[in-house]
């Protein structure tokens, strides 16, 4: 019988032997918004950390339809059988209760999804972006924690999730679809600048000859673009996540990848900085919330707006009012 709570000891001791129910357990712990919840999972969390961060990242995002599920599926099933634990994780700011998800539900990978040595997981459903970033990070660490040796982290093309997603994996690739001309158009060059390859899909049969020349499209934009990673330089790629081609070869560029940039210590480096970005944008959320949040402040606001708008104090007058405002209140407390 399925015990309702599992104590601190038992997730942790669970989650380090590998045990998916745990696993899956401490995650859901890990996406509450219980504040006793959320206090477990930390204490797991701290105690698991010496476990953590040995495993490879790899984001992985696309327009819907690229093909990003069928890849990941392929290329899980691939790294399982060369006997690598590989877990999948989404970050999908869509994803709700009510609204469903870009992204969809995982019955998308199957054959993936019924393998023993994969752990496939959802982006949790609500919330903010940094609340879903939060979330999923900790997801990641608990995977690793778990045993699972290759993170595959993959999103849409919403609002900042690239962004969020770049700046948790260690490689970053932007999978597209032939015919770039007009496509090409809708990529938006920042994306490309997050790439540390661009792979081109459903390059088979009859579009195989359109891939070709897209690779060469997107070959000669590149040049262009500032590479995402120190002493890395991006390519296109071509594979066929159906007939399953290209993707051995896109495994060995992201081995070569990791090679060169440990070697170059940018590796190490972008894990130092993803870590420190990770606090310092947390404080930012932590006291964003502390100030719009404070009764006095939002009793005060609807006042300064209106002087605001009126033109009786410069907006800069307004934000030193309502900080000091904000200051003092705090100091009494
Ligand atoms: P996602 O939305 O990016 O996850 O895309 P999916 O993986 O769901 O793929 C969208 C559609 O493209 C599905 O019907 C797939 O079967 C198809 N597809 C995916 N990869 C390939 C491929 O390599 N070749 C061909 N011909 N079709 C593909």
């Amino acid at each position: 019988k399925r015990k309702m709570f599992l104590s601190v000891d038992e997730y942790i001791n669970g989650v380090a032997e590998g045990n998916r129910m745990v696993l899956s357990r401490a995650i859901t712990l890990i996406e509450s918004n219980n504040p006793d919840h959320f206090a477990k999972a930390q204490q797991v969390l701290q105690q698991l950390l010496p476990r953590t961060g040995k495993a490879l990242r790899v984001g992985i995002t696309g327009v819907p339809g690229a093909g990003k599920s069928t890849i990941i599926e392929a290329l899980g099933n691939m790294l399982c059988d060369m006997g690598h634990k590989v877990a999948v994780l989404t970050v999908d700011p869509t994803s709700s209760v009510t609204k469903g998800s870009i992204l969809g539900d995982k019955t998308r990978m199957g054959t993936l999804s019924r393998n023993q040595n994969a752990f496939i997981r959802p982006s949790p459903a609500g919330g903010t972006l940094g609340g879903v970033a939060r979330k999923s990070r900790e997801t990641m660490l608990m995977c690793e924690a778990a045993g699972y040796d290759i993170i595959i982290i993959e999103t849409v093309g919403v609002g900042q999730s690239e962004t969020t997603v770049r700046s948790m994996v260690d490689f970053f690739m932007l999978v597209v679809l032939t015919g770039a001309g007009d496509e090409l158009q809708g990529i938006k060059k920042g994306i490309m600048e997050l790439a540390d390859a661009i792979v081109i899909n459903k390059a088979d049969g009859d579009n195989l000859l359109k891939a070709k020349v897209s690779r060469g499209e997107y070959e000669r934009m590149i040049e262009y673009i500032r590479p995402a990673t120190d002493g890395w330089q991006t390519h296109a790629y071509l594979c066929s996540a159906i007939k399953k081609t290209g993707l051995k070869e896109l495994w060995k560029v992201i081995e070569i990848f990791v090679k060169m940039t440990k070697d170059k210590g940018s590796f190490q480096k972008r894990r130092e900085n993803q870590l420190l970005d990770w606090v310092h944008s947390m404080i930012d959320e932590h006291l964003h919330n502390l100030f719009f949040d404070d009764p006095v402040i939002t009793g005060r606001m609807p006042e300064v707006r209106q002087a605001v708008l009126t033109g009786k104090i410069s907006p800069t007058q307004a934000v030193a009012e309502l900080i000091n405002l904000f200051d003092v209140e705090r100091a009494a407390k």
